[in-house]
């Protein structure tokens, strides 16, 4: 039986969440350990980029792949139920992300997005932040 009550259970499933195994991170703690500054989720640039790195005008967007739609992923599948509701929600994310990067674009700015499942091979996709941060 779970004797937790609700609230004090929240509390712990939020000390679960924030804990620095999230995909943003393991993200940070490698971009850290590379010795870059950055800021986060600034508000001044279009999509509010999860890290950005202002004198080299980059920035980094961790996406979580139900919730951005990532295409052809597993984790991206929608639930059985409420399917419609689901797929608009997931396609307006979609369509606010493409409207985001271009607008970066536009004014100079590039972008890397790390999609969470691929943090799953972490060596492979620190080599790609890397080479993004350093070229
Ligand atoms: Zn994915």
């Amino acid at each position: 039986m779970d004797h937790v009550k609700p609230a004090k259970r929240s509390k712990i499933m939020a000390a679960v969440r924030s804990k620095d195994t999230t995909p943003e991170m393991k993200v940070r703690r490698f971009v850290h350990s590379m010795g870059y500054r950055y800021r986060l989720h600034s508000p001044d640039l279009p999509g509010k980029p999860d890290l950005v790195f202002s004198s080299k005008k980059k920035v980094i967007f961790i996406h979580g792949c139900f919730w951005h739609g990532h295409k052809g992923c597993s984790k991206a599948r929608l639930p059985e139920s409420r399917v419609d509701f689901w797929r608009e929600k997931i396609e307006r994310n979609i369509r606010r992300d493409k409207r985001v990067k271009r607008k970066l674009n536009h004014i100079g700015w590039r972008y890397f997005t790390v999609w969470q499942c691929k943090l799953k091979n972490l060596e492979k996709t620190e080599e790609r932040i890397r080479a993004f941060i350093e070229n």
